[in-house]
């Protein structure tokens, strides 16, 4: 073991970091708590023939050219832009607010040149703290109140139950305010769903004569067993820890895949939910794979405090604790004897592509300080 790298995780973060070890010529073993590889995008093909994503829908996206060829050395990807409706008032309207959101909503007709008034208008008769100090704050300076109380407010208290307040600028930052009539979600310069799925994509990352897989193993059962080069860990920060600055939140879903006897079940792969029913979001996988079907299968999200670790929660409280984690990380990365990286490791809302970024940068920075 002296001489192998030990890789805890085998989502993205671990499978792109065992991949770039291994092509360095170390010998890597990755150990993996659950039973399949992926991590958090794992997906498979269910009963009618329909890839889905068991643990909430998947959409790679990014600026970065670097991890786009990096993926695309792994898989072929299929060409998708996703875009989203939000329900709200009883009909479905383009999410993010772009001109013709305001228009459905507010029942007028303006060019896109008229929008950046119209919110500034919306935005002059609201208030909130300027600049800018939490999630509430970001939206409500770009679109206004009424906009976010429509589109954002009961979301958000229903994703995090938490008031929006309480929540920092950063989630807010992930959704954009469009002037024009741009009504994909994102608008990176490279998109699309790895054309075979993303389990396929992290098995082939990981497949190579260097790397040996683990499954259902938790590295906190072989920790003391064990003493490698190099351990490169992507589970939960506090856990590494034993929590000794304290249990950092994670917010967890409830997930109800539900088959239909139509075709479609909705015009879009993907509908938001602010304001009614308990559900954030259904998810339709069909219109992101292209799979044709007399069947349809979609996802519903319910927000919960149980369950699977999937999203860090930036409240203050836990944004000053994981500082005190990130100041012992510091220490052990200094060694040269542990990387930290992904989601649950750094504790950040990180999507895929910055995962696979950040796992590039510190192995590759690791690597170079080995060699001198
Ligand atoms: P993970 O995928 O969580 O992998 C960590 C792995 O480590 C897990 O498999 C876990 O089982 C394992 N592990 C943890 N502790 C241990 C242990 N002690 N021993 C052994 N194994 C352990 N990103 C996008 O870019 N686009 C999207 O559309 C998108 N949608 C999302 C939707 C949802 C509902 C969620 C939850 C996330 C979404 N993301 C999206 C984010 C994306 O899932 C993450 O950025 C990415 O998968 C994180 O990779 P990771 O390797 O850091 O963590
Ligand atoms: N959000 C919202 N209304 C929406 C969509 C998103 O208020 O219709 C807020 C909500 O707080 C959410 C955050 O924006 O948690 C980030 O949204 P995103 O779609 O990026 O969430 P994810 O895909 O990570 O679940």
């Amino acid at each position: 073991m002296q001489d192998h790298v030990l890789v805890v995780g085998a989502g993205l973060a671990g499978a792109t970091a065992a991949r770039i070890l291994a092509e360095s010529n170390l010998r890597v073993i990755v150990v993996e708590r659950r039973k399949h590889v992926g991590g958090n995008c794992y997906d498979y093909t269910d009963e009618n023939g329909i890839t889905v994503h068991l643990y909430g829908p998947h959409i790679f996206h990014t600026n970065s050219r670097e991890v786009w060829s990096f993926v695309n050395r792994f898989c072929e990807f299929r060409y998708y832009q996703h875009r989203v409706l939000s329900f709200v008032e009883g009909r479905l309207v383009p999410f993010p607010i772009n001109r013709d959101t305001i228009c459905e909503v507010f029942g007028v007709n303006i060019g896109v040149e008229e929008v950046e008034d119209f919110l500034k208008d919306e935005v002059r008769r609201s208030n909130f703290n300027d600049p800018p100090k939490n999630f509430r704050d970001v939206v409500v300076s770009q679109v206004g109140e009424r906009l976010y109380e429509l589109f954002f407010k009961n979301y958000t208290i229903k994703q995090w139950n938490r008031d929006p307040e309480e929540l920092s600028p950063d989630v807010a930052k992930r959704i954009p305010v469009r002037y024009g009539r741009d009504d994909r979600y994102f608008s990176d310069r490279y998109q699309g769903i790895p054309a075979r799925g993303y389990t396929h994509l992290v098995e082939r990352i990981l497949d190579h004569p260097k790397i040996s897989i683990v499954t259902n193993m938790d590295y906190f059962e072989l920790r003391d067993h064990v003493k490698p080069k190099l351990t490169v860990y992507t589970g939960e920060l506090d856990r590494f820890f034993d929590c000794v600055y304290g249990k950092l939140e994670y917010r967890s879903l409830r997930l109800v895949f539900k088959t239909y006897d139509v075709e479609y079940y909705q015009p879009v792969a993907v509908v938001n939910y602010p304001n009614d029913y308990d559900w954030t979001r259904i998810t339709e996988f069909k219109h992101m794979t292209g799979e044709r079907s007399s069947r349809t299968t979609v996802l519903f999200e319910y927000p919960s405090a149980e369950g699977e670790p999937f999203y860090v929660v930036l409240t203050r409280d836990n944004i000053e604790r994981r500082e005190k984690y990130m100041e012992e990380v510091k220490k052990l990365e200094k060694s040269g004897e542990y990387i930290f990286v992904g989601r649950l490791a750094e504790y950040l809302y990180y999507n895929m592509d910055q995962v696979i970024e950040a796992s590039i940068r510190k192995v590759s920075e690791w690597l170079k300080n080995r060699t001198g």
